[in-house]
């Protein structure tokens, strides 16, 4: 067994909590390679002896796959978070075989009659539960879509595609991050970095010293900006040197599409390939095989829901595009249009003029344990857990890294969880996002498998002494990842293939994590979360308020921002190709002049940097915040409904939430698991209330 011929490779066999702080890159191959074995072997003896039922075949089999998908689950998350060649070496050494063996199991024609046999057994008899049936469902369309009734030329042509798009993802992903890496832009005149706020120049000082530059301080330069959210986002509001501005937009808008690190041929492949895999399997485009998976009926019905938001948001985004020239026009502007790099710097002038606080005020309310602690505070009132700091209780890839443990109320241990908090442009991918290492599961001997997650962010480091203040929008996506962690650990599934996020669909994942983000906007949740870095004051009314007036400052611009994401993608894979667009960067170019009320670049490549349609789970499948945004408005809305400041009936429908969206996860159709909670089906107007928008009258 793996146990005794790798009795110290960590990767062997994942413990409850794996032991990151002893994984090297030159253990993962030797390890995978004999989980890779011993999982072969185990399928081929499931194969030939089975009997065609749960207990017999399907539950086997997921346990033949875990120790192998469980390590290689954890190899992916370092190449992530730990970015570096050894990472790299392992994982593309390993991906082809994990490929092969995948296909290997999906393509079990053997297998495949044995569920058949099952799902017909239970459709005369009926003996499974209904997530289990879901489970078996999902697993039959698993293996259709992997190809399984594929013969001869067809299917070798079809193993061929998924090896080479696994490939490319893993290819453009790190090509991405080497983009990323190797941009610099230096500042070292003071006078350019007047006005910014303190953090920026910490920041930037702080990413000046890790790219050799000791001498680097806060007040006295010299600055390093780079292209991630950190020190790019707060540049752009900030810095007044428009020449400066200009570079760095135009160096973001062309990011990883020239040179050695371009991935516009990738994004033209990778589009071909899912066009041809879509093919042998019989849809006519892969969008219908992407929306098989989802909760939205077809692409016709996607269409409808974005344009009938498209039409809401128009108007009101070109009211906000002319303000905004009238506004900088007063202000001392002086050319005929607002370019890319002016649209951040002046609605950052426009929204602290119009609504009277800087972000830097309210930033200093929000330290990060401080946001932590109310945070889990939320999560206790809402439904019930206790959270607690629970470091050193386990090993940890990066010191940064923080651990934690979930109880119940009555003390019942539930979940763990990592938090890997801080950017740290050269060696993690950008972005936030929650990751599952263990799921619920009880297993056939009685015992109980806890969920582990992880929660990766990429806010600002704390900077020379200083203690770590969060951005609002930083304190947003902490409590979106916070919603999906939710949903993993709180499910009450016990079978692993539903439960949790597993077998949720995907344009309805987004409920729970969206769903936290409008606490963000409770005011007792604010005030809570909020502790002045100075005074120790909590957030003042007078502050919540102008806040809550900004909330919706450019609202419309930012609905059809995430349209045009959204559009542009389902183009890309119901539409494309078609004479009219010559590439898919036209194809970006041609929803930008439908959608936006500012163009964009003509050199800009947005789909080169665009990871969640190349490298991500998102394809044909971006409308999906948007789609899953409609439900958690209106989940929120039942809190409203119920008045949040109504203490009992919060906690009371807090704990209907837990037991429905957050327990019911995979195991239920996304539209019941809503109706469970919500007594009737979602409806669009919270959303459009809440962007301060009216319903359109196709509505
Ligand atoms: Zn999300």
């Amino acid at each position: 067994m793996t146990q005794n011929t790798l009795p110290d490779n960590p990767f062997a066999r994942i413990p409850d909590l794996p032991a990151f702080d002893r994984m090297q890159p030159e253990q993962a191959e030797p390890a995978l390679r004999a989980l890779l074995d011993e999982a072969t072997a185990a399928v081929a003896r499931l194969e030939q002896t089975h009997l065609p039922t749960w207990d017999g075949l399907v539950d086997p089999l997921a346990r033949a796959c875990e120790p192998l998908f469980d390590a290689w689950g954890i190899l992916s998350h370092l190449l992530a978070v730990m970015n570096s060649d050894g990472w790299r070496q392992a994982h593309n050494a390993l991906q082809p075989a994990i490929v092969t063996f995948s296909l290997q199991v999906s393509q079990s024609p053997i297998v495949y009659h044995s569920l058949l046999a099952l799902r017909d057994a239970d459709r005369a008899h009926p003996t499974l539960t209904g997530p289990r049936r879901r489970i078996l469902a999902s697993m039959i369309r698993s293996a259709e879509q992997a190809g399984v009734g594929l013969e001869g030329e067809a299917r070798t042509r079809f193993n061929a595609i998924q090896q080479e798009l696994a490939g490319l993802f893993t290819a453009f992903s790190n090509t991405l991050l080497d983009a990323v890496k190797t941009y610099t832009l230096w500042v070292s005149d003071p006078r350019d970095a007047a006005g910014w706020p303190a953090s920026l120049l910490s920041a930037a000082a702080e990413a000046a010293r890790q790219a050799g530059k000791p001498e680097a301080t806060a007040t006295d330069g010299p600055w390093r900006i780079t292209l991630d959210d950190a020190t790019a986002a707060p540049f752009l509001k900030h810095c007044r040197n428009r020449a400066l501005r200009e570079e760095l937009c135009r160096a973001s808008a062309t990011k990883a599409s020239s040179g050695a690190l371009d991935n516009s041929s990738r994004v033209e492949r990778i589009l071909s390939l899912r066009r041809e895999m879509a093919g042998l399997l019989g849809y006519a485009t892969y969008a219908e095989l992407s929306l098989s998976r989802k909760m939205a009926p077809s692409v016709a019905d996607v269409d409808r829901f974005s344009a009938s938001l498209a039409d809401a948001a128009r108007e009101p985004a070109r009211r906000e595009q002319a303000e905004l020239l009238a506004f900088a026009r007063e202000h001392g502007f002086i050319e005929a249009a607002l370019s890319p790099w002016d649209v951040p710097f002046w609605a950052e002038r426009e929204r602290e003029a119009r609504f009277d606080y800087s972000e830097e005020e309210l930033r200093a309310y929000f330290p990060f344990p401080r946001v932590l602690d109310g945070l889990f505070e939320l999560a206790e009132r809402l439904f019930g857990v206790r959270i607690e700091a629970a470091d050193g209780a386990a090993s940890v890839w990066h010191p940064d890294v923080r651990f934690f443990r979930v109880r119940d109320a009555d003390g019942t241990p539930l979940a763990n969880f990592y938090l890997d908090p801080y950017c740290r442009p050269a060696t993690k991918r950008g972005g936030a996002w929650m990751d599952a290492f263990h799921t619920r599961d009880r297993r056939p001997d009685g015992s109980l498998q806890l969920p582990l997650a992880v929660l990766v962010c990429n806010q600002t480091p704390p900077g020379e002494g200083r203690p770590p203040l969060m951005r609002f929008d930083e304190v947003n996506t902490l409590f979106h990842e916070f919603g999906h962690a939710l949903q993993h650990m709180l499910t009450g599934v016990e079978d692993a293939g539903a439960s949790g996020i597993n077998n949720i669909e995907w344009d309805a994942v987004e409920v729970a994590s969206q769903f936290m983000e409008n606490w963000c906007h409770d005011r007792a949740t604010l005030r809570g979360l909020s502790r002045h870095i100075e005074t120790d004051a909590q957030l003042p009314d007078d502050l919540f308020l102008k806040l809550e007036a900004a909330r919706n400052y450019r609202a419309a611009s930012n609905l059809l921002r995430q349209l045009f994401f959204g559009v542009t993608d389902m183009d890309l894979h119901a539409r494309y190709p078609q004479p009219k667009w010559p590439d898919a960067n036209a194809v970006k170019c041609d929803a930008a002049s439908r959608l936006l009320p500012q163009p964009l670049l003509p050199e800009d490549r947005l789909l080169c940097g665009f990871a969640h349609l190349f490298a991500g789970g998102y394809a044909a499948g971006y409308y999906g915040y948007k789609w899953s945004e409609v439900l958690s408005a209106d989940a929120f809305a039942a809190f409203e409904e119920a008045g949040l400041d109504q203490e009992a009936a919060v906690r009371a429908t807090g704990r209907r939430y837990r037991a429905t969206i957050l327990a019911l996860g995979g195991g239920t159709p996304p539209e019941d698991v809503f109706e469970a909670f919500r007594g009737r089906a979602p409806s669009v107007d919270a959303l459009l209330r809440h962007a301060g928008l009216k319903p359109p009258r196709s509505c």
